[in-house]
């Protein structure tokens, strides 16, 4: 299997990567973030649990997020492998990741990070936010906090899997062919 954990801030690219990922590479793509604004959509439980948290661009609490991340690979055992979209988010989800991924004999091939600066992030989730309907990425305040908490709870997931040597960064500016070039350079050295 080869499992890849696509990292960078909100609003870098990554679900516009993934999905030009997934067609070369056949992987199953899971977005956590995607998965919260399903269960918010049909109003369940597991929706009503996340919403106040998204609303204020914190993250929703490890159990509930690591448990519907279990759920879901799970769910797609014969994959030929996974790219992780916005998870892990914290060093505890990561350990779980690796605890789930041991568990099906595989284990976190790469993970690559799109660096895209601050600026640049909040313009684009703004424009974004004119026509996805997300409420948070129509609140500058809240796209801040949601900067703000990655560069203190996620990128240390960064630096944790760098320390096995599995940590790559890529130039997140320049045409969505540029950056998919670079991220399949990377894949195919793999
Ligand atoms: P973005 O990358 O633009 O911030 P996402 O769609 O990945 O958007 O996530 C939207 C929101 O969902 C996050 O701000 C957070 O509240 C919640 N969320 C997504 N993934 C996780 C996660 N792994 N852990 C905790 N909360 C998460």
């Amino acid at each position: 299997m080869i499992n890849l954990v696509l990292f960078g801030p909100p609003g870098s690219g990554k679900g516009t990567q993934a999905s030009k990922l997934v067609e070369k590479y056949h992987l199953i793509h899971i977005s956590t973030g995607d998965l919260f604004r399903y269960e918010m959509g049909n109003d369940t439980p597991l929706g009503q649990q996340a919403k106040s948290y998204i609303a204020k661009g914190e993250l929703v609490p490890d159990e509930v997020t690591i448990g519907m991340l279990r759920n879901k690979v799970e769910a797609h055992q014969d994959a030929k492998g996974f790219i992780f979209d916005g998870f892990p988010r914290t060093i505890r989800q990561a350990q779980a990741l690796d605890a789930l991924l041991t568990g099906i004999g595989t284990s976190v091939s790469a993970l690559i990070a799109l660096q895209v600066d601050d600026e640049e992030i909040v313009q684009r989730i703004k424009l974004r936010g004119a026509s996805s309907g997300r409420p948070d990425d129509s609140d500058e305040n809240v796209i801040r906090n949601r900067i703000e908490v990655y560069k203190n709870e996620t990128t240390p997931v960064f630096d944790y899997y760098a320390q096995t040597g599995k940590s790559h960064s890529v130039n997140g500016i320049g045409s969505i062919a540029e950056i998919f070039g670079r991220l399949a350079d990377i894949m195919d050295s793999l």
